[in-house]
């Protein structure tokens, strides 16, 4: 696990314009209420001021075939060499290879304002001759961090929950093929209903734009075709200003992202930039007539970082725990008696405090038993 601190301009990328329109609406009612004054008008600030003294985070996961420059990418993203240490296999090593999960975690800080990012590599993907449920390994790994989660919560110490939870899948579809390939759709509907998966195409500096636009055209097609749930953008407030609603526009009109990423800096017109150099000519990562690497940086980093967070936490946690619980409820009415799915570890010999706590914890087990038992006999009057 590689931690580094990285010391960039980060912040403003953080504080998204919805933030900034929020704080401004704050003040202008502290102006329109002067003689009646309370004070709560300052809630916004002592939000803010205790997320930035607890940090952020965030789990960003890559997945797609080998080789088609995700972790150039990654690196491209935040300006760091996450893969140094990387190993990579021979075809004959990957004949059987089965797909790994590899985590990295940086901590970035940004004007004060702290981020531990962690990327959640899946080396192997789609590599083996044969690619049967290649995608299960992932899939179990993002379950695993809803259990870890789920296990934490119900738990004594709620206080310091370390959330791993994947907040973001960002999926690499080939520029070489017409559209999605059977993997690609597989591995979208096996995960869906499990993460935001944000769909790329990759190495768009293979393509020209026309052959872009028709790439795009298409596999947002077989997206709707097949009834894969990629991540929707949230829509726009009406009361946004005339410059964030065209940026969203933008946005929501590149999708799926065709990126370029590359990590060398070459010299363009005078300027030092990261591109890629080629006899004919040099192709910029950050340059928009390019593509799309702007757009991306700015939705997962600057403007959606947080939608990302709270779609995870609402939606997909949301229905992972509903799950859960109706396995509870499944088995009272099967045992008529509740059987914890979250196995019970053992517990040190409790002192008072901890003693108190428990009970606590077996009063709201008691109350939660009670309610699964009236839910069960609304079941059965319905
Ligand atoms: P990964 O296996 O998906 O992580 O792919 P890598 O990031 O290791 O990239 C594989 C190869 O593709 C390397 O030689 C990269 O330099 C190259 N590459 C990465 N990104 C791009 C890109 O946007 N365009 C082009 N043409 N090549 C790229």
């Amino acid at each position: 696990m590689d931690s580094i601190i990285i010391q960039t301009r980060l912040v403003e990328r953080l504080l998204s314009p919805r933030t900034l329109s929020q704080r401004n609406h704050a003040s202008k009612i502290k102006v329109d209420h002067e003689k009646q004054y309370v004070g709560f008008a300052t809630l916004p600030n002592q939000v803010h001021r205790k997320s930035v003294k607890k940090g952020f985070d965030f789990t960003l996961m890559v997945a797609g075939e080998s080789g088609l420059g995700k972790s150039t990418l990654v690196n491209s993203l935040f300006l760091t060499d996450l893969y140094k240490d990387r190993k990579l296999l021979n075809a004959e090593e990957r004949i059987n290879q089965t797909v790994e999960i590899v985590k990295h975690t940086v901590d970035i800080e940004e004007k004060g304002v702290k981020l531990k990012l962690t990327i959640v590599d899946t080396p192997g993907f789609g590599d083996a001759v044969n690619n049967t449920e290649c995608w299960k390994p992932i899939t179990d790994y993002i379950d695993q961090q809803f259990e870890q989660y789920f296990r934490d919560e119900s738990g004594l110490n709620r206080k310091n929950i370390q959330d791993n939870r994947v907040h973001c899948c960002l999926y690499f579809i080939s520029p070489f093929g017409h559209g999605l390939r059977p993997v690609d759709v597989a591995f979208m509907k096996a995960t869906h209903e499990k993460v935001n998966i944000v769909p790329l195409i990759a190495k768009a500096d293979c393509l020209i734009p026309n052959e872009i636009r028709k790439l795009k055209e298409r596999i947002r097609e077989e997206i709707d075709k097949f009834g894969i749930k990629v991540y929707q953008f949230p829509e726009c407030d009406s009361d946004e200003d005339d410059e964030f609603k065209q940026q969203d526009r933008e946005l929501k009109e590149s999708a799926p992202f065709a990126v370029i990423g590359s990590n060398t800096v070459v010299e363009a017109k005078g300027q030092r930039v990261r591109g890629r150099l080629y006899p004919w000519g040099i192709v910029e990562v950050e340059n928009q007539a390019h593509c799309d690497f702007v757009k991306l940086r700015n939705m997962l980093i600057r403007t959606h970082m947080h939608d990302l967070k709270d779609v995870t936490c609402d939606v997909h946690y949301e229905n992972y725990r509903a799950h859960c619980i109706q396995q509870m409820t499944n088995k009272l009415t099967q045992d008529k008696r509740i059987e914890s799915p979250i196995p019970i570890l053992p517990l040190p010999t409790p002192d008072a405090e901890t003693e108190k706590l428990i009970k606590m914890k077996d009063e709201e087990l008691r109350r939660m038993q009670e309610m699964l038992q009236k839910m069960k006999e609304q079941m059965q009057e319905q």
